[in-house]
């Protein structure tokens, strides 16, 4: 398999080049040049299965014993039998519950194969990297736990002092390893964000450190979040009849791998794209018009985002592969702020993605009225997927929402909800007892960087 850019103006590469690279020279972002079949045999364990819907993805660079050897150790971290178990919540209306990893939210499904896979190749390479992130909360730790125990990656993560949570912070603090660095910054996240762009501009600086990231445009991010479609599809044992997903949404980065999963051959009816106030994918939808806006602070934080980076992969889709087409549109949006489709792309758009927004005070009437006819405690992301899918779910449609986070990482919105603090799962029980270590940093490049610097070993 050889890997495209979405702008069209880059040559094609193959999978290790794509899980180290980023984004492409051209400025797009790495899509397989054509879409492979979904095997014959979906059988097996969720590991098993994932090997096999994975292995075209990641032939030929890496050997698939290895490779299925990484896949059973990815998931073997996670406290369910089924890693991700499915849940009627109401009839025909599922939950598939994604949270079960390490950190307690979806990105662990992705983060776990990845970080094995980058240590497994930089080993090949006999190279090191150090991978500098921003985080608001939930992607952080779930990269951090990922690269803790790497010989090849040095982390070092940023956060916004006193703005995340204390169950995310101490997610961060408490690792133990030696070589993953949370540090807090005296700043607001976009100033983190800001940091890493800089230092990553810094051209000196880039090279003698081997900077690299994990971010939520890396192709195999995407990769490993196809398989809990087919999985879910199995599961319900629904493989001739389509079924449709309702995908709490930020960076599209999930559904985009369900509509992977889809032009795989699975079959899926539609997906319902879930937003919170920051809605501008349902206002795509709705209008064919993108236009950013500011980003609102709401109780589901990981879905507070305005422009989705992988959007970009969806339009390359619906502009039929078109890369100089993918880059004027993208290129005018961040010019201008805003950008429409034509009619007929529109249309495309629209039959196989309806969107639906929920307030924050719709998010807690769903959590609320879920625990109160079921006894379910749910997260604010997952409630957003649940009240978009009850309103947009048609008459006998089966429906499976993605339930991205377990309660417990939004304690003060559950109890809000509630009334009920929800407990924290076993592996985590002595979280608030761990000792915590975490540097305190000025927002300043100048500083930050001399930390990167003394803690690295590459
Ligand atoms: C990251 C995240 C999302 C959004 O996922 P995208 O792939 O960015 O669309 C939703 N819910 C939770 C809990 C998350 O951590």
């Amino acid at each position: 398999m050889r890997y495209i850019s979405s702008r069209g103006r880059a040559p094609a590469i193959d999978f290790s080049d794509v899980l180290l690279g980023g984004l492409a020279p051209d400025g797009g972002l790495y899509l397989p040049e054509s879409w492979p079949d979904l095997p014959g045999d979906l059988s097996g364990s969720y590991a098993e299965l994932a090997s096999a819907v994975m292995a075209p993805f990641v032939a030929p660079v890496i050997d698939q014993d290895e490779f299925s050897v990484m896949v059973d150790e990815s998931y073997a971290t996670f406290s369910h039998a089924d890693v991700c178990p499915l849940v009627e919540l109401e009839s025909g209306h599922y939950l598939l519950e994604l949270f079960h990893g390490p950190t307690l939210a979806f990105k662990d499904i992705a983060l776990q194969l990845v970080g094995r896979l980058f240590d497994h190749e930089l080993r090949r390479r006999d190279e090191r990297v150090t991978i500098v992130g921003a985080t608001s909360g939930d992607t952080g730790s779930a990269a951090m736990e990922a690269v803790r125990d790497s010989d090849r990656v040095d982390m070092v993560i940023l956060f916004p002092r006193g703005r995340t949570s204390e169950v995310q912070r101490r997610q961060m603090t408490t690792l133990g390893s030696p070589t993953v660095h949370a540090v807090a910054i005296d700043g607001t996240f976009d100033d983190c964000q800001d940091l890493v762009k800089a230092m990553f501009a810094d051209e000196e600086f880039r090279a003698r450190c081997h900077l690299s990231a994990v971010n939520s445009i890396n192709w195999a991010r995407v990769m490993a979040q196809v398989v809990y479609y087919v999985w879910a599809v199995r599961q319900l044992d629904r493989l001739k009849v389509p079924t449709t997903f309702c995908v709490p949404t930020g960076n599209f980065g999930n559904v985009f791998a369900g509509h992977v999963a889809r032009r795989m051959g699975l079959r899926v009816e539609r997906f319902i794209v879930a937003s919170n106030t920051n809605d501008i994918l349902t206002r795509l939808l709705e209008t064919a018009d993108m236009v950013a806006e500011e980003v609102v602070p709401t109780l589901s934080p990981s879905m507070d985002i305005q422009i989705s980076s992988n959007l970009e992969r969806l339009l390359f889709e619906l502009l039929d592969g078109n890369g100089p087409a993918t880059a004027e549109l993208i290129g005018r949006f961040r010019e201008r702020g805003r950008a429409g489709l034509t009619p007929a792309q529109h249309e495309r758009l629209v039959a196989e993605f309806g969107g639906e927004r929920l307030t924050d005070a719709e998010t807690l009437e769903v959590m609320a009225e879920v625990h109160a006819s079921t006894g379910l405690v749910i997260d604010p992301h997952t409630a957003v997927g649940v009240g978009a899918a009850r309103r947009r779910r048609r008459f006998d449609e089966t429906v499976v929402t993605l339930s991205t986070a377990h309660p417990a990482k939004f304690p003060a919105a559950v109890e809000q909800a509630i009334g009920v603090h929800p407990e924290l799962p076993v592996h985590l029980a002595d979280l608030f007892d761990r000792d915590e270590v975490v540097t305190s940093l000025p927002n300043d490049l100048a500083t930050v960087e001399d930390f990167v610097d003394s803690v690295r070993r590459g």
